[in-house]
């Protein structure tokens, strides 16, 4: 801890000064935690040297508070006990565009003797990311945000009030310009915010729901795709606000209509070649990105505790609504959970896939790590990937889908919390604490919301992330 917080006081003094130098007031540290939240300390830009030598103080107790801000307990975390310290990542500082006199910066956990808080996401995102490369694989990743824009009511209301009708500031077709003619300023202005803030816009379009778009942004490593998303939708909310409107990333902001996806990208590469090119390769899949997508895919169950980990993300998860319900996958198949995208052969970043199932609600450190998780266990299993599917499987009769050996993902996030209790490479690869303070939220969301209408739960967390 002593060298590493050495080495860091000096480019933290610089860049604090730069910050101040920009007019940089506060710096905006968050983590966050297992119900998908983004929480937040805050240090002055003076303190910001200070804090990435001493880290910022914190409960442990974070790590079991569920969307609602209540507080459950795992076997090893819960109470009033404890400190972890904040790390701010000084390679990730961004001045905010759309917050003057802001900036923030994501943040690692340790304890105060300076060891790796063992329930630390982003982290873990990190050991899995290192994992790969031991076995000398590099993934490019990246999340899609969806989002419903509204016009923010006067005077605040409260959450959760379940008839609070949605007021949209355009009333456009879905994918239609007139949305984009409509909201043609505010779009503008998502858009300069993410550019001036490094970052990489690849493209936003209107999406079918009603005031529903979506960006998507340039892959990077797995860290850096969790860290973007995060900052993609704190942006969107800051310009949002900043027009008199409110954005709602939850997976289901009208319960029974189409929700809010956040489908994640990935990419496999060695020594800098697309293992999604392989010119004799069935798909064009090298042997080893086949095995890891069918151990992703075969792990998707699991998964989906983690991607799809509230109450809510279930009301989102419905068939022929593009959310990817039924584990197979497909080539370009929008109904598939996992969609191989193939582009345009001479494209060499074309070939990738998309696990369309995962929704806002996720930690997205949490998401990409055990998507690794899964993928380097279906390497070292040889797993295979079986027969991709065509069309929709939620327009076929159940014996046809029987057939086709088509299952349906967990339809509840109990479901889904009980195949992660039960899955050893994903509880191997989490470790104890992180895995069983996971499961603890999971189960304390279950049991608040259980009983609750659709449109309670939609109401309830509309507003959440
Ligand atoms: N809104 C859809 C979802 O819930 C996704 C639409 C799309 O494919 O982009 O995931
Ligand atoms: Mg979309």
């Amino acid at each position: 801890m002593g060298s590493r917080a050495a080495q860091q006081r000096q480019e933290a003094r610089q860049l604090a000064a730069r910050l101040s130098a920009e007019g940089v007031r506060n710096v905006a540290l968050t983590w966050v935690d297992n119900a998908g939240i983004v929480r937040v300390k805050t240090v002055p830009a003076e303190r910001l040297a200070a804090a990435a030598e001493r880290g910022v103080g914190m409960s442990p107790v974070f790590d079991v508070f569920t969307s609602d801000d209540a507080i459950t307990a795992s076997d090893h975390l819960g109470g009033p006990d404890g400190d972890l310290r904040l790390f701010p990542d000084l390679d990730r500082v961004t001045t905010l565009a759309a917050q003057p006199g802001w900036a923030w910066a994501p943040a690692d956990r340790y304890d105060q003797l300076g060891r790796t808080h063992p329930a630390c996401q982003r982290q873990f995102a990190r050991r899995m990311t290192e994992r790969a490369a031991t076995v000398g694989l590099e993934l490019r990743m990246g999340f899609e945000t969806e989002w419903v824009v509204a016009r923010a009511p006067a005077g605040h209301q409260a959450a959760t009030d379940a008839d609070e009708p949605l007021d949209y500031p355009c009333a456009g077709p879905a994918y239609g310009m007139t949305r984009v003619v409509e909201l043609s300023d505010y779009l503008r202005d998502v858009t300069e915010a993410l550019s001036v803030q490094g970052i990489d816009v690849l493209q936003l379009h209107p999406e079918y729901a009603p005031g529903q778009f979506e960006v998507t942004t340039a892959p990077g490593d797995p860290v850096r795709a969790a860290d973007d998303v995060v900052l993609v939708r704190e942006t969107i909310r800051a310009v949002s606000v900043r027009h008199g409107l409110r954005a709602s990333f939850a997976p289901s902001v009208v319960a029974g209509a189409v929700g809010n996806g956040c489908h994640l990208h990935l990419g496999l590469y060695r020594d800098g070649t697309s293992l999604h090119r392989s010119p004799d390769a069935p798909w064009g899949l090298a042997p080893e990105a086949a095995a890891f997508l069918g151990g992703v895919l075969g792990a998707l169950p699991a998964l989906l505790a983690i991607g799809c980990p509230s109450p809510a993300s279930y009301l989102r998860l419905q068939p022929s609504q593009w959310a990817g319900v039924y584990q197979c996958w497909g080539v370009e198949n929008r109904e598939a959970a996992l969609r191989l995208i193939t582009g345009a052969p001479d494209d060499p970043d074309g070939g990738h896939a998309e696990i369309k199932t995962f929704d806002a609600a996720a930690n997205p450190y949490l998401a990409v790590g055990a998507v690794i998780a899964a993928g380097l266990h279906g390497i070292e299993s040889a797993d295979r990937l079986p027969e991709p599917q065509t069309g929709d499987p939620g327009v076929l009769g159940v014996r046809e889908r029987a057939r086709r050996g088509i299952v349906r993902l967990p339809a509840t996030v109990t479901e889904a919390a009980d195949r992660l209790e039960k899955s050893a490479p994903l509880r191997d690869a989490m470790g104890e604490v992180l895995h069983g303070a996971v499961l603890a939220v999971r189960r304390a969301e279950e049991a608040h919301f259980a009983g609750s209408e659709d449109d309670e739960i939609a109401a309830a967390t509309r507003w959440r992330w």
